[in-house]
């Protein structure tokens, strides 16, 4: 090891920084998560860094650096982005005593900075000793999405109740109780209710941990958005972090799924839009089923579980069981289909508002207010639009729609196999037929591809 890490006390100490632009900024950015007293000292002193002394986070001397001006600081950085005047200051700051960074300059650095995740007072520091950056950034990024951004919070109220927690026997069930304040119910309460939630919390979780040696189930109903991985959110990759059981609807992709814990047991749910399909009873008793055998369950649903996702009934079913559940939103197709056509759902001149319809229910296809979608300018995204396609261009025509409205259908939006048509009202069927898609689809009417070379492009291919 040639650099040890220790956690330095600057609380009311001074630390300087030589240099007033992006460099320095980027230290400062750091620096002003301390309690140290900061000076930046430089000829040239950038609008933000002037802001931040304005705002009382540091103070500035606007000229060379000079001996005296380190005198009494436990820390200086080099950041002047400039290898001559870097040595001068340094050299000034090393003899009064400083410990002396020089920003890109491992060699003559004392000391290097971290890559740093910060939950204060949970701070964890990444080095690699400058051998490998990138690595460092990778294990921060993995630590960002891993420790809830409460964690800090709960650490501070959580230390005002280590002496109550000593009821509980130590080891395994204390472990648990900890891992379940700071992960779980932890974060859940500061969300719902803040500090004073959490206290709440931390009582609750004591009795029920004292009470009782089962965990109660939950069950997390969590969008999985359009399919691309990177389009989950956290929260949606921490719950499948954390599942016991995984029940998934057709639409989810395998990527996703692999991100599901290891040990956790996959259930395909399935819904074909007209072939045969478990029914939503089945589904709901499922889910009720492992939430009372105290698993953590995770409800897998495509795009956002609050569009065309049947979340009501299910939701219903653990509340008439008394189950805890959460819901996690997630990008809906919609979302994920106008931004592959480069587009806006709503533009100000042009639509200033959107519908997200449905082209089949329950009972078969789906009727609209097709007079209103029929009038110049209206937009909407269509969902489960495809077979329903020529009945849906049959009603709007019927009702005065302009035959010449752009109409656009987004297959695998977001994946790697996304594909664009681009047609009008009048040519939607036959051309979608043609198109022969066979993965999920959203139908746009009222928009055409911002690109409209492509547009072009694709008409021709299709027609
Ligand atoms: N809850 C989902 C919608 C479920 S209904 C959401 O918010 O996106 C299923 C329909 O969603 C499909 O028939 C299709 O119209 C649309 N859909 C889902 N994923 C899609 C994708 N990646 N690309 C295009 N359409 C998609």
């Amino acid at each position: 090891m040639k650099h040890f890490p220790i956690f330095l006390a600057v609380e009311g100490k001074r630390i300087v920084l030589a240099g007033g632009a992006d460099a320095a900024m980027a230290k400062l950015r750091l620096l002003m998560k301390t309690e140290a007293q900061l000076t930046v000292i430089a000829t040239d002193i950038a609008p933000e860094i002037r802001n931040w002394a304005a705002e009382g986070k540091l103070q500035i001397i606007e000229r060379a650096m000079a001996p005296g001006d380190v005198h009494g600081a436990a820390l200086f950085y080099a950041a002047n982005e400039d290898a001559a005047e870097d040595a001068r200051t340094a050299a000034i700051a090393q003899a009064e005593g400083a410990l002396v960074n020089i920003v890109d300059n491992l060699a003559d650095s004392q000391f290097i900075t971290p890559a740093i995740v910060d939950r204060d007072p949970v701070t964890v520091a990444i080095g690699t000793e400058g051998a490998a950056p990138v690595l460092a950034r990778a294990i921060k990024a993995d630590l960002e999405e891993r420790l809830p951004t409460s964690l800090g919070i709960l650490a501070r109220i959580g230390k005002t109740f280590r002496h109550a927690v000593d009821v509980l026997p130590m080891g395994r069930k204390r472990r648990d109780f900890w891992s379940a304040f700071y992960f779980d119910d932890g974060p859940k309460a500061m969300e719902e209710a803040g500090k004073s939630g959490v206290l709440r919390a931390l009582e609750t979780l004591l009795d029920n941990h004292v009470m009782s040696d089962t965990k109660a189930g939950h069950v997390d109903l969590v969008g999985a958005g359009p399919g691309d991985p990177e389009l989950l959110t956290l929260k949606a990759r921490n719950a499948l972090d954390k599942a016991d059981v995984v029940i998934h609807d057709r639409l989810v992709t395998d990527e996703i799924l692999e991100l599901a814990r290891r040990e956790a047991i996959i259930i395909n749910a399935g819904k074909t839009g007209f072939g045969p399909s478990m029914k939503q009873e089945d589904i709901d008793a499922m889910l009720v089923r492992h939430a009372l055998d105290g698993h953590h369950v995770v409800r897998l649903k495509a795009g956002d579980p609050t569009v065309f996702g049947r979340l009501d009934e299910e939701v219903e079913a653990l509340e008439a069981h008394q189950i805890s559940y959460r819901v996690v939103p997630g990008i809906t197709a919609a979302s994920a289909a106008v931004a592959g056509i480069g587009q806006s759902l709503t533009k100000r001149g042009r639509n200033a508002a959107v519908r997200l319809i449905t082209g089949h229910d329950t009972r078969g296809y789906a009727d609209h207010d097709w007079k209103a979608l029929a009038a110049p300018g209206e937009v909407a995204a269509i969902y489960m639009g495809k077979k329903a396609a020529r009945f849906i261009q049959g009603r709007l025509l019927m009702h005065g729609a302009d035959p010449a409205t752009p109409v656009t259908i987004i297959e695998n939006a977001s994946r790697a196999d996304q594909r664009i048509v681009a047609t009008s009202l009048s040519d939607l069927e036959p051309t979608l037929s043609k198109a022969g898609l066979s993965g999920p689809a959203i139908t746009f009417y009222g928009l055409a591809p911002r690109d409209a070379e492509a547009k072009a492009l694709k008409l021709r291919e299709f027609a």
